[in-house]
């Protein structure tokens, strides 16, 4: 095996992705390499190549979900549920690689996705403390990070078709508490949107409406699991509204999710929930400005109950990966994930995320 890996750095905010070759490091007992199978271009890389999120190590080496096949492994290995791990598995692994376990946020407020310490793979290490990014030949996999076999049924496309927004999204069913029966409106086409609406469905919803487009992805929507799909492009927020309001019964769904990160959503989603209903705010992962709200009209008269949904925990991560492999022939996650690039075309994989000509970009630096 060589002794180098190639790796795509980005070096700094708007500069182009470079190539480079980087070390193999020397494992520490209870360390790993995986050999990436596929990582991915989501939107978050897009925040970061535009310097969108504080406090980055830039150059870094972007790739926060990605799956692979396990190769040296030092000391004894084993996945999330205590099963041993070898060489030649098929693996992914939870990105978030480090929280302290004694905060407040861990302890006390039981929100260890706010941890001040929190580490994730592809977002807050730089390129000096090694390959801690899925665009590149090899992943260290430090002690402790949580990994887990993919069942056999659970394909290396269709894992990171579902990638990160997979992980929001049981999340976000979390967060809505949906009851069998519901009316549930999902805000937003996006990878994250795509998967809240195929396990909205599975969750009981009796009826998942999808606001969003390009108009492409509105037949994904439905082939995810989506009863009625409402194209952006074409439709006022009034013609939406009362879209919403004919397939309700005129009262407003029962939870609205909100996973389209912009300004004007959140506006919207307030008026298609009904009274007493449940918005989820998912999609606004970084500042995109103000919303324009009335507290009386659109939240306390409606006595509604706005949660947040901030990044996801091992439990996600993990029940993730039970739900690809239940509903492996019935949800086309790896569809999402609609082109694979090799680690030279990462500028133009940025390029096509960012103006939305794919829902999720693959990465595959074998190619
Ligand atoms: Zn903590
Ligand atoms: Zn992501």
């Amino acid at each position: 095996m060589s002794q180098t890996v190639l790796a795509a750095v980005m070096a700094a905010p708007l500069v182009p992705v470079e190539l480079r070759e980087l070390p193999l490091p020397e494992l520490p007992v209870g360390g790993a390499l995986l050999r990436t199978g596929l990582s991915e271009v989501c939107g978050t890389d897009v925040h970061l190549w535009h310097g969108r999120l504080s406090g980055v190590p830039y150059p870094i080496i972007p790739g926060h979900v990605s799956t692979g096949t396990l190769g040296a492994v030092r000391g004894a290995l084993a996945d999330v549920e205590g099963r041993p791990l070898r060489e030649g598995d098929r693996v992914a692994f939870f990105d978030v690689h480090r929280t302290c376990g004694r905060c407040l946020a861990c302890t006390v407020h039981r929100t260890p996705t706010r941890c001040p310490h929190r580490r994730v793979y592809g977002i807050t290490d730089s390129v000096a403390d090694g390959l801690f990014g899925g665009w590149a030949q090899q992943i260290y996999l430090e002690p402790g990070v949580t990994i887990a076999k993919l069942p056999d049924a659970v394909t290396f496309e269709a894992y990171i078709g579902g990638g990160c927004g997979l992980l929001t999204a049981v999340h976000i069913i979390d967060r809505a508490r949906i009851v069998m029966g519901d009316t549930v409106v999902v805000q937003g086409a996006g990878a994250v949107g795509l998967s809240a609406a195929a396990l909205a469905r599975r969750a009981g919803a009796g009826q998942v409406i999808l606001i969003g487009g390009p108009h492409d992805r509105l037949a994904l929507a439905r082939d995810m699991g989506a009863d009625h799909v409402i194209p952006l492009d074409t439709t006022t927020p009034g013609d939406r509204l009362e879209r919403v309001l004919a397939l309700t019964g005129r009262l407003g769904a029962d939870v609205v999710i909100e996973a389209a990160g912009s300004a004007l959503a959140f506006e919207e989603g307030l008026l298609f929930a009904r009274n007493g209903g449940a918005y989820v705010i998912a999609g606004h992962y970084t500042n995109v400005g103000d919303s324009r709200i009335n507290a009386h009209e659109h939240i306390n008269r409606k006595h509604l109950d706005i949660r947040g949904c901030w990044g996801s925990e091992v439990g996600h991560f993990l029940r993730a990966i039970r739900l690809l492999d239940r509903y492996a022939g019935e949800v086309p996650w790896a569809r999402i994930g609609a082109r694979t690039y090799a680690l030279s075309q990462i500028n133009e994989a940025l390029a096509d995320a960012e103006a939305f000509r794919i829902p999720k970009a693959l990465v595959d630096p074998w190619r």
